[in-house]
């Protein structure tokens, strides 16, 4: 099957049946049917050409921090960025970097040409792409706070510089999680400062986060904030630290994280997420919104596209 694929040539490697789990800050789920790393741009937009050719979802993993994959697997190609796509480079005061640079390598990156900016995003386990895509953030900060713009390449292959400021974005979301773009890269705009006052900055933030969060495979905060509220507060006065359906676990020291305490599948996690949701709404009338991405739903929305003559 994959030696008649149309993408010889171009710096991608495809492989068939591979497991995502690993790929996974949850380590759940099964594997996807194809899966892809990408090394340039021209390789994605062949790769995003042929998966609708073949009318399979597309499905960009990032550091997998914020996914759940459903335990039969995904019908899709799913890709990863990498080569080119995932380095990072000075252009002071500004730094480019690839959709799939971790924000770790991008804080680094930026200390060592004196630039200051990304410390307080650098403990988030993330992609540059997931970030600016969900708009990701921590200690006051958000990616779009920095962003001057972002190269994106659409389903059918066509490739945009977008300025930040025309992408509407709010607290953790942006327009790009209505579409099917992928963010290829990000151009940020940082300020110059001493080596040691953005040393200083990092390690406070490596401290914090060491403190806040559980040991044990998680993927973050599984709830958006309320407004106004915070999900880990509603979700502690409900009494659900603890709480456990087979290897899911509500984390004893983040109500709104819950932790693979082995063995846990997705169909647990849904299950655990849906009495937490209850148990807030039954408490306080508040409804949580899920922050992390069922890609099981992802993929039955895109899995319309079979039935669509020219998908976007
Ligand atoms: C321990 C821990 C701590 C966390 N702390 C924070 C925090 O402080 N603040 C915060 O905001 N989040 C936090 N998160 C959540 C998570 O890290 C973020 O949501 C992150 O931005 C997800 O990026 P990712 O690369 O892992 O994306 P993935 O989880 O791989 O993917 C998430 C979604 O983005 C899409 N996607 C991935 N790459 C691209 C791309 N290049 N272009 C378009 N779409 C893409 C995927 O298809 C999927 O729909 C935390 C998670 C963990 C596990």
């Amino acid at each position: 099957m994959i030696d008649t694929l149309p993408l010889t040539g171009f710096r991608l490697r495809l492989r068939s049946g591979e497991p995502l789990a690993p790929r996974t800050t949850w380590r759940i789920g099964g594997p996807a049917r194809f899966f892809a790393e990408v090394d340039d741009v021209a390789a994605l937009a062949a790769l995003l050409g042929w998966a609708r050719a073949e009318r399979l979802p597309a499905i960009p993993l990032g550091k997998g921090s914020n996914v759940l994959v459903p335990d039969e697997g995904l019908d899709a190609v799913v890709f990863a960025l990498s080569g080119e796509l995932a380095e990072v480079s000075i252009e002071t005061p500004l730094v480019r970097a690839g959709g799939g640079a971790s924000l770790m390598s991008l804080a680094v990156t930026a200390r060592n040409a004196g630039l200051s900016g990304t410390e307080r995003l650098s403990g988030i386990p993330s992609s540059v792409g997931g970030a600016v895509r969900i708009n990701a953030g921590a200690y006051g900060i958000e990616i779009f706070d920095l962003l001057e713009e972002v190269t994106v390449v659409s389903r059918v292959g066509e490739i945009r510089v977008v300025p930040a400021g025309t992408i509407p974005h709010g607290y953790r979301w942006s327009a790009l999680c209505e579409g099917d773009d992928v963010v290829a890269a990000a151009r940020l705009r940082l300020r110059p400062a001493g080596r040691e006052e953005i040393d200083a900055s990092l390690a406070e933030v490596r401290e914090k986060r060491k403190k806040a969060l559980p040991v044990k495979p998680n993927a973050g905060s599984v709830f958006k904030n309320p407004p106004g509220d915070h999900a880990g507060r509603l979700l502690e006065a409900c009494g659900l630290k603890g709480l456990r359906v087979g290897g899911a676990e509500v984390s004893e020291r983040h109500a709104n994280v819950i932790v693979n305490s082995g063995g846990a599948t997705a169909a647990d996690v849904r299950q655990l997420m849906a009495r937490m949701r209850d148990a807030v709404r039954d408490r306080f009338g508040v409804d949580l919104l899920p922050e992390v991405e069922d890609l099981g739903r992802f993929v039955t929305n895109r899995g319309d596209h079979r039935s669509v003559e020219s998908p976007r």
